[in-house]
């Protein structure tokens, strides 16, 4: 029998500042998903799992930071914007190694901003007492832990009870949860067949300001349930689907959305076939590369924990963004925006040519259709064994080979003849007379000379041994030796 507005309402605290008929809804939501959704049910060599540090929101006096490891508890996790912080905001509201001991004892709410302050409110509201947020619960700054804590978070979205996503709120200072002035009904049974309402997920989620972060991805894809609070309206999302707040069950997710909907994400995929996985990969990327970071040095950290575990149950390696068992179709990746910045400059850590992550910005892969690419064997293109390089067969150009502009893309010309298109990586056309094949169109019949090639045009690097990856193309076979060298590709 459905819940009526009443039964639960019951527990909404008269002291909260705010309070909408979205509570109820996410309350009874996560009440009834647990009750009914097996295959949202927490993964059970996965309870055992507690972050390092939570927060107890229990007490209504005080908050504290909590490090035992508890057994049988829920806790919920904050997927949020950090916005544009000075140095004295942060200083001020994340724990640092200065106030950790402090904060062990306690502090208090109204010294946190107010999306926190939220989190806190949603958190009491759904009648648990733990609440992880990563700017309180991993020790900020130089001196903290951040690269031991960003290593579990995979575990700490996977195991949350539930992910409270901030989507309205563009920094800590905006909150999440308007005041509502209209009550809910709370005499009236509300089932989703009664009330129809024409909200719109796609454009308040997908398309919303928390989404364009590219930490967020993964936060998102590897969360068991999600409550998003956007400006317009309430979302939750579990494995069976997505229900709105006025109860209205959206249309059943279809496509890429049915495998980020996934509670035990990448399950799904593993029984989906290699096509449907292949597209979703090569989708994933493209929505990963086209987000935003803060700092683009982290574009290779951003999305480690999600790439590792699919690589995990996909049962293949994953090098710098790019699946070994779906190789040549993510080495054909090009960059999609006109603004072609430089390389990114990694520091210490080094991001090979042949990896996306080498540059800001959206991609795009040249062949969208695997099915379609016959592939090079393992022994003629494959990771080398430190997994930092790719070994290859290098082929050239003949005499005549040359690159010419056209429109605003290049094309590589053979005397008079047009060889094929090119996608450079950097803003310059480079001159070039290398190339690696990584695929062909199976349609193609091998004996053709006019079949094409998808290639990578490389060059050979300054220390003369090595190549670098300048670009990519799709050229006439004709054109490309048929003997070869062995090289790497760096
Ligand atoms: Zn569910
Ligand atoms: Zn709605």
């Amino acid at each position: 029998m459905a819940p009526t507005a009443a039964q639960g309402i019951g527990w909404i605290h008269d002291d909260f500042e705010v309070r909408r008929p979205c509570y109820w809804t996410t309350y009874c939501w996560l009440q009834f998903c647990d009750s009914n959704h097996i295959e949202c049910h927490r993964r059970r060599e996965k309870e055992k799992f507690w972050p390092t540090r939570v927060i107890f929101v229990g007490n209504p006096n005080k908050l504290t930071l909590v490090e035992e490891r508890l057994q049988g508890e829920d806790y919920l996790a904050l997927s949020h914007c950090w916005g544009a912080l000075t140095e004295e905001e942060k200083n001020r509201f994340c724990t640092t190694r200065k106030n950790h001991q402090d904060r062990l004892q306690g502090f208090r709410y109204d010294e946190l901003p107010k999306t926190f302050q939220h989190a806190v409110q949603v958190t009491r509201v759904l009648q648990k007492q733990y609440l992880w947020i990563d700017a309180l619960c991993i020790i900020q700054g130089n001196d903290g832990d951040w690269e031991t804590q960003a290593k579990t978070m995979a575990d700490i979205f996977a195991c949350a009870y539930c992910t409270i996503a901030a989507s309205s709120a563009r920094g800590w200072g905006d909150g999440f949860l308007s005041p509502q002035t209209d009550p809910p009904d709370i005499g009236a049974p509300i089932t989703p067949s009664t009330i129809t309402c024409n909200c719109d997920f796609n454009k308040d989620v997908d398309e919303g300001a928390l989404m364009e972060r590219a930490w967020v991805l993964q936060e998102r894809v590897l969360s068991r349930r999600i409550i998003h609070f956007t400006a317009a309206h309430t979302y939750c999302e579990c494995g069976d689907g997505v229900l709105c707040e006025q109860l209205t069950k959206l249309s059943p997710p279809y496509g890429k959305q049915f495998f980020i909907l996934d509670p035990i994400f990448p399950r799904r995929l593993t029984k989906s076939g290699s096509l449907r996985t292949a597209d979703f990969v090569q989708f994933l990327l493209k929505k990963y590369s086209a987000s935003h970071l803060t700092f683009e040095t982290d574009r290779d950290v951003a999305i480690d924990s999600l790439v590792e575990r699919m690589a995990q149950v996909l049962q293949t390696e994953v090098r710098y963004g790019i699946f070994d068992c779906f190789l040549s179709a993510l080495l054909l990746w090009k960059r999609s925006q006109e603004d072609k910045t430089p390389r990114i400059s990694y520091g210490d850590r080094t991001v090979p040519s042949w990896s996306w992550m080498a540059y800001s910005g959206g991609i795009d892969f040249l062949s969208d259709k695997t099915q379609d690419l016959l592939v090079p064997r393992r022994v003629d293109l494959g990771f080398t064994d430190d997994g930092k390089a790719l070994d290859v067969k290098v082929r050239r150009f003949g005499e005549n080979f040359r690159v010419e502009q056209k429109g605003k893309g290049h094309v590589a010309v053979n005397g008079t003849d047009e060889v094929g298109p090119i996608w450079f990586d950097v803003a310059d056309r480079i001159e070039f007379k290398h190339c690696v094949v990584v695929g062909m169109d199976k349609r193609d019949r091998k004996e053709n000379a006019q079949k094409t090639y998808y290639v990578l045009v490389v060059r050979k690097k300054e220390d003369g041994v090595a190549y670098e990856r300048l670009g990519v193309g799709k050229v006439e076979a004709q054109y490309v030796s048929r003997d070869w060298d062995a090289g790497t590709l760096w």
